[in-house]
């Protein structure tokens, strides 16, 4: 099969009218559909079930984007006996290029269609276009990407000759795949997941995150058109408390793959480990988790630049990415210049609803919106001071960009994830000491360093304890192919999704010898 090399999908320049006016229009049209409704999709067929999950848009809560179906616990087991018989009988063993083929037919339909389904985030997730389109280009990357590697990794592959005998080794897929993804990269992180598993060889059963069900939906309706069989793909929303549990203690579940916090990522990953009865294999997990991820700026750096890429990363989608600069770490002899720089520049930012394209929206739903006020009050009484922000804002789960300075390494919103527009300015005494602090939590995701020395770039290259190292940038937005994501610690099993390694995490090598 003969394909163009890979190229990653490029962000759309919202400067040009023209990529204006389109967005504009995506977005009239998303609304025109407000209200659908998906059911399940178990065993190939469309499925009724007696509760629904409603997705709201975080910006403007009494808005009801869609409806989807809702699993009961024994809608998720069935779902799972389902797509394991499908696996066993027929899905195992399509060709893997017929598989590969039907990523690249489905990416090009996303591409038909980038701006809806970003716009569907815009409301359901509260992106505005730049995050939402970014999310949409990373899908698209993941399906062009693992597409590319399934053909790299399909067929024979290389072993030592042996004489008198033909000796080869085939990877192949291991089973049914439940996938678990968070709702903060509801596309990237949800149709990556779910393509690896399918493009190796396994059947899926997919179960959405409750707060980004309908861009699932949208996604799962565009891998049926482009030819993949519905009995491969199970849509199973459910909430995670009542129909979790079934689906990963399930006998017939080969493998988890679940991206999202550490405190259910632990939770899946100890119960997976369990011999359930009926059960023929050890499970298989993937677990990609949380973040603490930190940015150092030493006394050399450019401030104005350093404060631009602190600011990006502390509150590009109101700080809720795994990869989000949640400490700021700066060397006492530019801390008071550079706290000043970084509170000025956060003071620029406008949030609003993001169909209007602000720098923020909202935070995605009412529990995270109260956690993170609750952190900011938790700061507040150990002391931090508060350099700006740490309210809510009116209409919709908004909170004001926060910054904290004088916070202590050990203090909670220097440990703790919040996932939120919070960023917590810690002073270290030199680098040394930066150094110390940066590597001073349970995680390890991403994390950089800004400087001009050639010395220090490269002791954080060999020290800073993280998946994802960023020198003289922003922590976030990688990119598939080019900055394989996952991290170290309690960050997760650093399965480096958009990397070579990764689609071998959902197979198996079978080694043949036949003697002549
Ligand atoms: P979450 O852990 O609350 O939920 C993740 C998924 O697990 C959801 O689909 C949820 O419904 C499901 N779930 C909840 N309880 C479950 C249970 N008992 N059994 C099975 N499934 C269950 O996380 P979230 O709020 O959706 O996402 C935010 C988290 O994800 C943050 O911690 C963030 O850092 C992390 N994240 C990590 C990465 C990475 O690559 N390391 C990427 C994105 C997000």
């Amino acid at each position: 099969m003969s394909v163009l090399p890979y190229k990653n999908e490029p962000f759309t320049d919202f400067s040009v009218e023209a990529n204006r006016a389109a967005y504009e229009d995506a977005l009239k049209k998303v609304k025109g559909d407000f209200g659908k409704h998906w059911d399940l999709l178990i065993g190939g067929k469309r499925v009724k079930s007696k509760q629904s999950i409603k997705s709201i848009d975080p910006a403007s809560p009494d808005t009801v984007i869609g409806t989807v179906g809702k699993a009961s616990k024994a809608q998720a087991e069935d779902a799972v006996n389902k797509a394991h018989d499908y696996y066993m009988k027929t899905w195992r063993f399509v060709n893997y290029e017929e598989r590969a083929r039907i990523l690249m037919k489905a990416a090009h339909a996303m591409k038909a269609q980038k701006h809806e389904l970003s716009a569907t985030m815009t409301y359901e997730e509260s992106k505005n276009w730049r995050e939402a389109d970014a999310d949409t280009a990373e899908a698209i990357d993941f399906l062009e990407f693992y597409g590319r590697e399934m053909l790299r990794l399909g067929g024979a592959q290389n072993v030592e000759p042996w004489p008198g005998e033909e000796n080869n080794l085939y990877y192949e897929p291991i089973g049914t795949v439940v996938v678990i993804p968070p709702w903060n990269f509801p596309l990237a992180i949800m149709a990556g997941m779910t393509v690896a598993a399918l493009v190796t060889g396994n059947t899926v059963v997919l179960k959405p995150a409750s707060g980004a069900p309908i861009i699932a939906a949208k996604f799962i309706d565009i891998l049926l058109e482009a030819g993949m069989p519905a009995e491969a793909i199970t849509f199973c929303p459910g909430s995670g408390g009542e129909v979790g549990d079934t689906l990963v203690d399930h006998p017939k579940t080969r493998m988890i793959a679940f991206t999202g916090s550490r405190e259910v990522g632990l939770r899946i990953h100890e119960r997976a480990a369990k011999v359930n009865e009926g059960q023929l294999w050890i499970k298989r997990t993937i677990m990609e988790l949380g973040g603490k991820d930190g940015l150092v700026v030493d006394e050399t750096a450019d401030l104005d630049y350093a404060a631009e890429q602190a600011v990006l990363g502390a509150y590009g989608f109101q700080g809720q990415k795994c990869s989000a600069c949640s400490r700021l770490i700066v060397v006492d002899k530019v801390y008071d210049k550079l706290v000043k720089k970084v509170v000025e520049k956060t003071k620029q930012l406008k949030i609003a609803h993001p169909e209007n394209n602000p720098d923020m929206g909202a935070v995605i739903d009412a529990a995270a919106h109260g956690n993170i006020l609750e952190y900011i009050e938790k700061a507040k009484k150990d002391g931090n001071k508060l350099e700006l922000g740490g309210k809510a804002i009116e209409g919709g789960f908004f909170v004001e960009p926060t910054i904290f300075s004088g916070v202590k390494p050990t203090d909670t919103i220097a440990q703790e994830e919040i996932f939120g527009p919070v960023l917590a300015i810690i002073k270290a005494k030199d680098f040394d000491n930066a150094v110390e602090i940066f590597n001073g939590t349970e995680f390890g995701l991403t994390g950089g360093l800004i400087s001009k020395r050639r010395d220090r770039l490269e002791r954080a290259r060999r020290e800073f304890h993280v998946g994802n190292l960023y020198l003289n940038r922003k922590i976030t937005g990688a990119l598939v192919g080019v900055q394989p994501f996952g991290g170290f610690n309690m960050s997760g099993t650093d399965s480096k999704a958009g990397g070579k390694d990764y689609l071998l995490l959902f197979m198996q090598a079978k080694s043949v010898a036949e003697r002549w």
